[in-house]
Order: C-alpha cells, then structure tokens, then sequence
C-alpha cells in the first residue's frame, strides 16, 4: 500500500467547508498545498461561472468535477424532464468551469419501486450523453448507502452502478466511488476491480464513518475517526489503475460550526496520517 507522502493528489470539495465562499475556499486551500477543488453547484450562485473557473486556476488549483447533477426519477413526467433540463445546465456550467466531470446523485422516487426509479435513471442519463461529450464533459454515477434508496438514490452498490455503466457503454459514462458509501460492501473489492477493466472509474470520494452517527446526512468523520477502512480502499482503487484525486467530502454539522481554518489543517493531517 502507498503512502501518502504530499498534497498532489488532495481535493477537496467546496461542501466540505461550507461557511466559507468558494473564493476564501480557494485562497486557504492553495495556500494549504491543496491541490484540487470539487465544486457544488451552490458554491457558484450569483457568480460567473467562467470567472470563477479562472480564479480557481489562478490558485493553481485543478478543478476535478461539478457536483452534482442527477435526481432522474420521478413519478410525474413533467419533473423528469425538469430534472433532465437541470442536467443540461449543469453539464453547461461544468464546460463553462473548465472541469470535465460531473458527478451524478440519480434520485429516487419513494413512491414507486426502486426498478423503476433505476429505469428512469438510466434513461434519463442515455438522454445526456450526446450533449455530455459535446461539451466534453463525463458523468459519473455515484452509488450511495442504501440509506438513502429511498429518495436520493436508487442505485446503492457499486455492482448497480457498474451494471448500469457497462449497459450505457459510452466513454463519457462512468462511476465514482465513495468510500461513506459502499465501505461494507463485501463485493467492494472485485466491483472497483472491475471499474478497472472498463476505465470507467472518475472519481474516488473518502471520509469516514462516525459511530453513532448522530444525523443520516451531515456526520460524516475525518479519516481515521471511523471504521471505514480508507487506506486499504484506497489501495484497491490504485490497484484498479486510478490516478486520480482523493477527494475529501465531509458534510458535517460539527466541523461546519468550527473555525474552518482548524478544520482545514485537521483535513490535511487526517489525510496524510489515514488515507
Ligand atoms: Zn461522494
């Protein structure tokens, strides 16, 4: 297993220290030796988006991906193809950032059987790929915990994931795996084996699992506090041919109320200690 020895391969996404703008994000963090950025979409409101990818590059920071678009299951037509629309804006606002990924949420509806939603899902990103590669920008579906099958995503192992990728078979669809996602997995290993062989692995997302986990959305720990087994995750992803960047998402009641700057050099010794 490697060690990580710097920051080359460090993103962070811009949800992770939520209180700060995405322009304070991008000083502190090239200031730190970070070197990536993921961007959520409400990190750019009221902002132009050109610019700000501008500013970014500015700060030398590589910009990895647009999160997030997705949310394509729906009962009721007229919000798939809302749903659809808000794709396109998100696949033009990637373009216009200058990063060539977006990662995909893909919804879920509660109201309808998860065979469904998953149908609906994988039409609804068919529909996307031709103006994904005109714009020249990848979509990556990201498999969540099954804890939130009920109206996040109807797709929660990698295996689905994978069976959906391969079944889309199109150089601009793909997975993300994120470790708070798909850690207990026991098929973990073999399905980032097989995102190996079709070269259609992203992105790669870690933190970690806090025992008890106080709130389903915003708890997520710092590497090295839970029982996700980042190192040996990341090893399988590495081993899969990833050369990507490990991307520190934490979305966290606790370190959204703390100085962010602590909370910034907290991320950075976690990560070089237990990723
Ligand atoms: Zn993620």
């Amino acid at each position: 297993m490697q060690v990580i020895t710097d920051l080359s391969r460090l993103c962070i996404h811009t949800i992770t220290t939520k209180p700060w703008s995405i322009e304070e994000a991008a000083k502190k963090y090239a200031a730190a030796g970070v070197s990536g950025i993921t961007v959520w979409r409400n990190a750019l409101e009221g902002r132009n988006i050109r610019q700000t990818g501008n500013m970014l590059r500015d700060n030398n920071l590589n910009i990895v991906s647009l999160c997030r678009g997705g949310f394509f299951a729906d009962r009721d037509p007229v919000k798939r193809k809302q749903s659809i629309d808000d794709n396109r804006r998100a696949i033009a606002e990637a373009a216009e950032l200058g990063t060539s990924l977006i990662v995909l949420v893909c919804g879920a509806d509660p109201s309808q059987p998860l065979e469904e939603s998953r149908k609906q899902i994988q039409d609804g990103i068919a529909t996307l790929i031709p103006e994904a590669a005109a714009a020249g920008v990848k979509l990556a579906i990201e498999p969540l915990h099954p804890m939130y099958a009920d109206t996040r995503s109807a797709i929660n192992t990698l295996a689905q994931a994978n069976d959906m990728a391969e079944a889309l078979n199109s150089l601009w669809v793909g997975v993300a795996v994120d470790v708070y996602h798909l850690w207990w997995d026991p098929y973990l290993e073999a399905e980032i084996k097989r995102c190996g062989q079709n070269s259609h692995l992203f992105a790669f997302h870690i933190c970690d699992w806090n025992t008890p986990t106080t709130d389903m959305l915003n708890d997520r720990g710092l590497m090295g506090k839970g029982c996700i087994p980042v190192k040996q995750i990341r090893s399988w992803v590495e081993a899969a041919g990833f050369t990507g960047f490990n991307e520190v998402e934490i979305f966290s009641n606790t370190f959204w109320k703390e100085d962010q700057s602590v909370f910034l050099d907290k991320i950075i010794k976690a990560y070089r200690e237990h990723s």
